[in-house]
Parts: C-alpha cells; sequence; structure tokens
C-alpha cells in the first residue's frame, strides 16, 4: 500500500497553538495549486511501480480551496500514478469552511473521507485556541456533514487549561452523540514561538499542565472503550471497519510520497521534506526544480522509528520483525530495555509483539524513548 500526502499550506487565521506551516495569505491559492499539480507530474516516477491506495489533503487548512482546485488536484493524481480501485481520499477540513454547497461539491468530487478540526465544542476553549470558527458552527457543521459522508473523523483536543474533567467529558458525550465513526484526540502541546507559549510566559493563560493531559486521556480512553470504538493508536479512535488507511501506512512504515510546502516523504528507506516557504516552493517548482532535502535513514534510525510507532498502536513491536530486520544485537536490547517497563505492567507481550498496557498508553512516547537506540 502508498499513499500521496498533499500539504495545503494556507489558514485564515492562525490557532494560537500551531506550528505546522500555513500562510495567512490566501491571494497564492492559485499559483500553489498550479504548483502542487506540477509536483505531482514531476515525481511519477518514483512512484512508477506503486499502486496508490491513500491519497490525503492535510494542511494549513485544505477546506480553503475550492472543490474544483481540489478536483484539478486528484485528476493529476489519477493522469500521472496508478490509483487502486477504491482508494481512500481524505480532506481535512474546517467547521467554518463546510458550507452546505461546499460539502455538496465535495460530495460530488471523489473525496470520500472528512477529516473536522472540531478541537471543542466549548466556546470558552474555541476562543482561547483562536479557532476561526464557533461553537455552532462545530455542531452545524457535523450534522450537514453527515447528510452527506459516511466516513467521517473529528478532531478533539485535550488538556486545554481550564477545562475541568466535567467539560472534557461533555465535549466526548457531544462528539459521540453524532455517531461519527472515527475521533482523533490530540493533547494540548505547547510549542516553542507559538501565541500560546508566549501567553503562558506572560501569565495570560494558566500552563498546560501534564497531570490534567493523563486524566483526560485516561477518561477518552474509558468512553471510547465504552462506546465501541477500538483504540488502534494513541490518539485514534476507530469503529470497525473505519481505521484510518493512511495514518495505519504511516505506521506500518509503508511508502508515501508528500506533494507541497514542507510536506514528508518516505520510500522505506530515505526520508524526504520539501521546503517549508510558499514563494520558495512556488519558485522552485514553476523551474522545474524539487525544492526537497533528502535524508537517508540508517538501521538504527529505522530501529528507534519502528519502536516509537509500533508501540503507540495497537500491532505493537514485532520480536521477529526487530530480529529479522535489525538483528540479534537490537532484539537483546530491545528486551533488555524493556524489562523495567513489563515489571510495571506499562508494557506487556502478547505472542511476538510487545505493547504498551492500558496504564502505559499514555506514556508510549517516554517508554520508546528509553528503548531507542542510541548506540550500538
Ligand atoms: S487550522 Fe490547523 S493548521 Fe491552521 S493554524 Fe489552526 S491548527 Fe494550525
Amino acid at each position: 500500500m502508498s499513499g500521496i500526502y498533499i500539504h495545503i499550506p494556507f489558514c485564515k487565521q492562525a490557532c494560537h497553538y500551531c506550528d505546522f506551516h500555513f500562510s495567512t495569505v490566501m491571494g497564492k491559492k492559485e499559483a500553489m495549486v498550479t504548483a502542487l499539480c506540477r509536483e505531482l507530474e514531476l515525481r511519477k516516477e518514483e512512484f512508477k511501480e506503486e499502486v496508490v491506495e491513500t491519497i490525503y489533503f492535510g494542511g494549513g487548512t485544505p477546506s480553503v480551496l475550492s472543490a474544483e482546485q481540489i478536483d484539478r488536484l486528484l485528476a493529476m493524481v489519477y493522469e500521472h500514478y496508478t490509483v487502486g480501485q477504491d482508494p481512500e481520499i481524505t480532506l481535512e477540513a474546517n467547521p467554518d469552511d463546510l458550507s452546505k454547497e461546499k460539502l455538496k461539491a465535495l460530495d460530488d468530487s471523489s473525496i470520500n473521507r472528512l477529516s473536522i478540526g472540531i478541537q471543542s465544542f466549548f466556546e470558552e476553549d474555541l476562543v482561547l485556541m483562536n479557532r476561526a470558527h464557533n461553537a455552532a458552527e462545530a455542531e452545524d457543521c457535523i450534522r450537514g456533514a453527515m447528510n452527506y459522508f459516511e466516513n467521517i473523523s473529528i478532531d478533539l483536543i485535550y488538556g486545554i487549561p481550564g477545562m475541568s474533567n466535567k467539560r472534557w467529558r461533555q465535549n466526548i458525550e457531544k462528539a459521540l452523540s453524532f455517531k461519527v465513526p472515527h475521533i482523533s484526540s490530540y493533547a494540548l502541546t505547547v510549542e516553542p514561538k507559538t501565541a500560546l507559549a508566549s501567553f503562558i510566559k506572560k501569565g495570560v493563560v494558566a500552563p498546560v499542565e501534564d497531570e490534567v493531559a493523563q486524566e483526560h486521556f485516561n477518561i477518552l480512553l474509558n468512553e471510547m472503550e465504552k462506546a465501541g470504538f477500538e483504540s488502534y493508536e494513541i490518539s485514534n479512535f476507530g469503529k470497525p471497519g473505519f481505521f484510518s488507511k493512511n495514518n495505519t501506512a504511516y505506521w506500518q512504515q509503508k511508502k508515501y510520497i508528500g506533494i507541497g510546502p514542507s510536506a514528508h516523504s518516505y520510500d522505506g528507506l530515505r526520508r524526504g521534506w520539501n521546503i517549508n516557504n510558499n514563494p520558495k516552493y512556488i519558485k522552485a517548482i514553476s523551474s522545474d526544480m524539487l525544492p526537497i532535502e533528502i535524508e537517508t535513514l540508517s538501521r538504527k534510525d529505522r530501529y528507534n522509528e519502528y519502536i516509537m510507532t509500533g508501540l503507540r498502536t495497537i500491532w505493537g513491536v514485532s520480536l521477529e520483525k526487530v530480529h529479522l530486520e535489525f538483528g540479534e544485537k537490537y532484539l537483546e536490547y530491545l528486551e533488555n530495555q524493556a524489562v523495567k517497563y513489563l515489571k510495571e505492567q506499562l508494557l506487556y507481550y502478547d505472542g511476538d509483539r510487545l505493547l504498551t498496557s492500558k496504564k502505559g498508553r499514555f506514556l508510549a512516547d517516554g517508554i520508546a524513548a528509553d528503548l531507542f537506540l542510541v548506540n550500538l
């Protein structure tokens, strides 16, 4: 399985916590679409042996594009790549873009999955995060989207300063009441150089607390389990048959091409990342240059990545795979490092697989870091 990721680097306004690559200068949208189409064409040889099973419009805010611009990009994919019979084609969308007309136009396109950035159903959270939509739009857009799409995911953020356990539970209950088949939920993180970091530093906003995030995460795990969702990755919950194929492919080290400024690519051995500057990206592509930097991953890098992604998912880390792909020394190292977490019941074995327990799930990244190989 292989995927194509297309980064749409525009947002109407900057959310206070966000450090993704985007610009609020919308005037360059058309020039960007032309450049993205050209990059798709320039890179077709990289995937000449591959069948594309997932196409993902991420951002930024892909829903700021018109349905016609999205169709044009999809037409380029179909023209230059071999696309499978039933590909998953996801569009990330923000509530304020999903008017009835827009939803209908998207439904007429080949998009078959929407990932909607709700984040919270409460006005005070949305204002604190500087989201472009309000609480009423958050609810209306899901109702509207359900008329056209079956495969819908919504994003929620927890650990927001001032968010009580009660309000977090209400957010989850509200999300579940729409009967969407997939929910992604992330802890609010304070990235350096964001508005949120500076507000916290000045004391305008209360700090984000780890203990609160952990409590919210435990509530989330329990509520999602009760509602019949599988926690197939630390931040992703799906009903059977609705796991994101795109995300699953990343975690299973499948190949993907990332198109657009700041997009990342992976071919099984090498990672690439495009320049994260819109004007420079457009300029390079218009001269048929690929503004990409490429790094060949060492065996150690690939092992570390496998541990990191494996421990976050229900598929865990396969000892046999570690043995076959990385060798005896890596396996021994892993088994030794895992002992203390096994004793604390943060990790457990299921046959050949090493997995995080429910208790260890929130700590998966820290545990993985301790199982990383620094030198061998
Ligand atoms: S809409 Fe998404 S990408 Fe854009 S600023 Fe907000 S969080 Fe970042």
